[in-house]
C-alpha cells in the first residue's frame, strides 16, 4: 500500500499514513520495564494524609473509590503568580494491581463523575481559564508511578494550541453554520474508521490519527464540558473507553488520554482522546512537524471495533 498525506479535519496539520513500513525491519525494542518498589503512594496505607483534598464513597468493600490528592510535585501551583494553577493527582482505585481498563463499567463511570466534580470545582476560581484532565499509562507515555491514575492541571492561560483550534473552528462555523465536530461525528460514523456508534456516544480513529490506535470519544450532543454529560451520556462514555483500553492494555501499548474542552469558553464540542504512544516520533516528525504513522486509522478501527 502507497503512503498517503492526510490533512487534518480543519486544522493545519499533515499526517503522512505509511502502511508499507510497519513491516519494515526492526532491531530495536521498546519495552516498559517497571521498577518494583514495596512502598506506594497511592496505596491507602501509603497516602500522605496532608496531601488529601477528598475521597470519594465506595462502590465496593473498601475505605474509598477513588481519592484526590495535591500533587506533590506541582508543575503550578496557587500561590506562584508566575505559574499559577492547581495540579492534582486522581487515583482510580485502592487497589494496587488493577489497571483503568480492569475496573468495572461502574467504577470507570464513577470516576467519569469524578472528572465532573473536579472540573466544576476547579472551574470555580475566576482565575482558572483551563482544566486538563488526563492519564499517562505505562512508562512509554510518562508514567511515573504504576499504581492506576489520573492527574488535572488546570491554568490561567489557554494553551496557544487551543486557542488556535478555536479561530479555525469559528471559521468553520462562520462558513458552514455548524459546528465542525458535529458534522466531523456524522460523516465518521458511516466511515470505515467508525469505532462505536449509538443514540449517546460515537467513537472513532481521525481520519488523519498522529498515533497507532488513535481513537476519539465523542458525546453526540454538542457540550462543552465533561459536566454536561447526562447519566446515560456518562454510563456509555465509560463502557466504550473500557472496551478501547481493554484492546489497548492486551497489545501492551503505552497510552494518554485527555479530556478536550475548556470551561471558558462555551461554543466547544468535549470529547476523549486516546492516544496510545507504540511509535517513538523520531528527527522527521520533531524537524518538520509531520508525523509519519505506520498503522493506517481504518485498520486500527477494524482493531478496536471487533
Ligand atoms: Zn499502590
Ligand atoms: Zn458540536
Amino acid at each position: 500500500m502507497l503512503s498517503e498525506i492526510r490533512k487534518d479535519y480543519f486544522l493545519n496539520k499533515y499526517v503522512i499514513i505509511t502502511p508499507g513500513r510497519v513491516k519494515r525491519p526492526r532491531s530495536v525494542l521498546t519495552k516498559t520495564t517497571s521498577i518494583k518498589s514495596k512502598f506506594c503512594p497511592f496505596c491507602p496505607a501509603g497516602v500522605e494524609k496532608n496531601l488529601v483534598i477528598k475521597t470519594y464513597p465506595s462502590i465496593k468493600n473498601k475505605p474509598w473509590s477513588v481519592m484526590v490528592l495535591k500533587n506533590k510535585y506541582p508543575v503550578v501551583t496557587l500561590k506562584n503568580y508566575k505559574s499559577y494553577g492547581q495540579h492534582e493527582v486522581i487515583i482510580e482505585t485502592p487497589e494496587h494491581n488493577r489497571e483503568l481498563s480492569e475496573l468495572n463499567s461502574k467504577e470507570i463511570t464513577n470516576l467519569l463523575n469524578v472528572f465532573k466534580d473536579r472540573t466544576r470545582e476547579l472551574s470555580k476560581n475566576p482565575k482558572i481559564n483551563y482544566v486538563l484532565i488526563f492519564k499517562n499509562e505505562g512508562g512509554g507515555a510518562g508514567a511515573s508511578l504504576n499504581h492506576a491514575h489520573s492527574q488535572v492541571f488546570s491554568s490561567q492561560i489557554l494553551p496557544p494550541d487551543l486557542t488556535e483550534e478555536f479561530e479555525h473552528m469559528r471559521s468553520y462555523q462562520k462558513e458552514h453554520k455548524k459546528c465542525p465536530y458535529c458534522d466531523i461525528i456524522k460523516k465518521e460514523e458511516k466511515s470505515p474508521r467508525r469505532i462505536y456508534a449509538d443514540k449517546q456516544i460515537v467513537a472513532f480513529a481521525p481520519y488523519a490519527s498522529s498515533y497507532h490506535y488513535e481513537a476519539w470519544i465523542f458525546p453526540r450532543r454538542h457540550l462543552d464540558n465533561i459536566t454536561n454529560l447526562n447519566e446515560k451520556e456518562t454510563s456509555v462514555m465509560a463502557n466504550v473507553l473500557k472496551k478501547i483500553l481493554t484492546k489497548i492494555y492486551k497489545i501492551n501499548i503505552s497510552y494518554n488520554f485527555f479530556l478536550h474542552q475548556v470551561v471558558s469558553e462555551k461554543n466547544q464540542h468535549f470529547y476523549l482522546k486516546i492516544q496510545p504512544r507504540e511509535a517513538v516520533w523520531g528527527g522527521l516528525e520533531l524537524g518538520s512537524g509531520l508525523v509519519v504513522n505506520s498503522l493506517a486509522p481504518e485498520k486500527a478501527a477494524a482493531f478496536l471495533r471487533k
